[in-house]
């Protein structure tokens, strides 16, 4: 039996691919719905239109066959919490309606996938304020559009279709704050001539903000956010929300439990350390998709695809390229950490601002992430470090004027549960095993 963790382009692609070669599968996602991030909300969203968006004619394709095939056993509303291989076998952990159960299989799929990356600005722990990410979702998944005027700021192709949903949900666009310029598009010039389908969809969604006459600006940043209004490069606007991101976090929980090998890519985004089939550093564990690096819903496809089949290696080496560039186009500079401000919340689960991490350093002799947060309980939260861990040790790091390391970056990226479990849950034991 394989375990796919995660039915988002990877795992499905995954899931479909194994099914074929005669494999039986079990696909385990926490959400009630297939698709992860990019197709969980299809098919009420379909149509020719925004066929951009969603590439819908592979999601329809993939469910189908996760539907049909009686290969495939569909485990939804299931989280896995934890996971260890015992001999051959990998024991994987789940909670699903409030009762433990475990799953047993010979080899295992990690299609985890990623989360925004936020970074901390004065006012953005206000209401209003949020990842793109964020927005879409509520969109998406519930039908609520976050606002009537709309910004839209942070770095990276994905702040696109977000502005793009919005608009097509009626919302008014009033800004969107690129803070990378566009000429930096000279450095994946190569990427984008092995993957000539990326310019159709530029040009569909420059088209779309045009039409919308959606005011686009580059090299600026929101610096601070309150009731109704932003600012950015010392502008206020007026806004009802604003969705702020700086491209997205691989998530690595299941990974690190299971002891796989992590590593840190160029633009010190810590990722599963994958070989060319997709094998992880533990053998029978394989990675695919956002976890092994951020690359997009048709990196995730094929590499989903390599995991089950090893099959796939030309179009994933394209699709790299093509990755590997837009880390050149949209860094994220150490910029940031001028905007934030002594009051500024860094954690916001533990609520410690900058000046709690600073007085940390200075006066206690905090010289890393982790001490930072013995001294402050920054990461100590319900979200674990998810999303201010870094930001943390970055600061912490540029205080001092250090460097982060590669194996501080490791340090904080790995958790010892991959998601929370109630005392109740783990007290009443295993109620199934299969
Ligand atoms: C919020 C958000 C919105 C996005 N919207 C777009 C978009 O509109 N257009 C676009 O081109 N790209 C979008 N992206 C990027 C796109 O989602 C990814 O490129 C693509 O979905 C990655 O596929 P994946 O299979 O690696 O992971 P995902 O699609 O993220 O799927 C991962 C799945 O794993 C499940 N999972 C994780 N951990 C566990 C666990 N422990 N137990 C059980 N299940 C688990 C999650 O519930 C999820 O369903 C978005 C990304 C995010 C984070």
């Amino acid at each position: 039996m394989i375990a796919v963790i995660g039915a988002g382009p990877a795992g499905l692609s995954a899931a479909v691919t194994a099914a074929k070669h005669g494999e039986s599968v079990i696909l385990i996602d926490s959400s009630s719905r297939l698709g992860g991030q990019y197709w969980r909300h299809l098919p009420r969203a379909w149509n020719d239109e925004n066929k951009y968006h969603y590439n819908f004619q592979k999601a329809q394709e993939l469910f189908n066959e996760v539907l049909e095939n009686s290969l495939i056993t569909w485990y939804s509303n299931a989280h896995v919490w934890q996971g260890e291989k015992r001999d051959k076998t990998f024991h994987l952990f789940v909670i699903r309606n409030g009762v433990e159960e475990v799953v047993l299989a010979e080899k295992v799929i990690l299609a985890t996938g990623a989360y925004d990356r936020a970074l901390p600005f004065l006012g953005w722990t206000n209401p209003g304020v949020m990842t793109p990410g964020g927005a879409q979702s509520m969109l998406k998944s519930h039908g609520v559009v976050v606002g009537n005027r709309v910004v839209i700021a942070g770095t990276g192709p994905f702040l696109l279709p977000v502005a793009a949903g919005l608009i097509d949900a009626g919302a008014k666009v009033v800004g969107l704050f690129e803070a990378n310029k566009p000429w930096r598009w000279i450095l994946n010039l190569h990427g984008l001539l092995l993957n000539p389908a990326k310019i159709g969809e530029a040009i569909y969604y420059f088209g779309k903000l045009r039409r919308a006459q959606v005011k686009l600006e580059y090299g600026k940043r929101v610096e601070s956010a309150e009731a109704g209004f932003v600012t950015v490069d010392g502008n206020r606007i007026a806004c009802d929300a604003v969705a702020v991101g700086w491209g997205f976090v691989p998530d690595l929980s299941l990974a690190g439990i299971f002891g796989a090998k992590l590593k840190v890519a160029k633009d010190g985004t810590t990722v599963v350390d994958v070989d060319t089939h997709q094998e992880t550093s533990v053998e029978g564990l394989f990675a695919a998709g956002e976890s092994t690096g951020i690359g997009g819903s048709s990196l995730s496809i094929i590499e989903g695809r390599i995991a089950a089949s090893g099959k796939g290696k030309f179009a994933r080496f394209r699709a790299q390229v093509f990755a590997r560039g837009l880390q050149r186009v949209y860094p994220v500079s150490d910029a940031w950490q001028s905007l934030v401000k002594p009051e500024t919340i860094l954690c916001r689960c533990e609520e410690v601002s900058l000046d709690d991490v600073i007085s940390a350093v200075e006066d206690l002799g905090a010289e890393d992430a982790r001490t930072a947060k013995l001294f402050t309980r920054a990461g100590m939260g319900l979200c674990q470090g998810r999303m201010c861990a870094r930001n943390v040790g970055e600061i912490v790091a540029c205080h001092l004027s250090l460097e982060v390391t590669d194996s501080e970056r490791i340090n904080y990226s790995q958790r010892p549960l991959a998601g929370p479990i109630s005392l109740g849950e783990l007290g009443d034991g295993i109620g199934k095993e299969f």
